[in-house]
């Protein structure tokens, strides 16, 4: 499904991921048409790829933003608790705070400081990003987002926006029940996307999706 869904406008590329079927709800089509690609991409924003954006990170495809706001949406309601672990960036934290606001919070958190300073700079070129910061309901934090962030649990969503190498149960406990995770797992080489649904018994559910391709979820570099 990459490339398909490019276009020359902020517009065009939401409107063509909804005309291919990765967009299917309006409410993330909406979502998606109120945060422009160009604040957070430093070049070919309306392209449906990932591009690099320094510090060995990248934004990911419009098609994944897309696809991991479609699996979480039914967790996704104004008020809701949300994390987004390896916010780069910082696009996909404003898409998720669309579908939140106003009364709910996502925090954004990254291990290079660099990157959550540029997701910060990013939302601040829009009216509404800088209102979203300044009222509180993004926040962004450094830290290693391998342990989650205990002090905003629990949340309703947790968004993995780096490859895991195994089954964090450090997020799942700091789920809300329900609640969902959606999160890139390497295994025998290969990366998928798994979402695990904490029931509101508390038990887990497990699914394995697509196969996909994320940088890792690592150590913070020491430079
Ligand atoms: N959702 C982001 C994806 C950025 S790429 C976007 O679309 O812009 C993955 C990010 O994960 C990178 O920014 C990287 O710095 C971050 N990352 C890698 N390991 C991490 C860790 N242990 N804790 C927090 N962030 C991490």
């Amino acid at each position: 499904m990459a490339w398909r869904s490019s276009g020359a406008t902020n517009e065009e590329l939401v409107n063509n991921l909804h005309k291919n079927g990765v967009i299917k709800n309006d409410r993330v089509r909406q979502a998606m048409l109120g945060v422009d690609r160009d604040h957070y991409a430093p070049r070919r924003p309306y392209e449906d790829c990932p591009q690099p954006i320094g510090h060995k990170a990248t934004i990911s495809a419009p098609h994944m933003h897309a696809s991991a706001c479609e699996s979480l949406l039914g967790h996704l309601n104004p008020g809701s608790k949300v994390l987004d672990i390896g916010s780069g960036s910082g696009y996909l934290t404003h898409v998720l705070a669309e579908l939140i606001k106003p009364h709910g919070t996502v925090i954004g958190i990254d291990h290079i400081q660099a990157l959550t300073d540029l997701a910060k700079s990013n939302m601040c070129k829009s009216k509404e990003g800088t209102e979203l910061l300044d009222s509180g309901t993004v926040k962004f934090i450094t830290g290693d987002g391998r342990k989650g962030w205990p002090e905003g649990a629990p949340y309703d969503a947790i968004h993995v926006g780096a490859a895991a190498a195994e089954h964090h149960q450090v997020l799942t406990d700091q789920l809300r029940a329900p609640g969902r995770l959606f999160v890139p797992v390497e295994e025998d080489y290969a990366q998928h996307i798994y979402v695990i649904d904490k029931k509101e018994d508390g038990s887990l559910e497990r699914k394995k999706l697509y196969g996909v391709q994320y940088v890792p979820l690592t150590d913070a570099p020491t430079v």
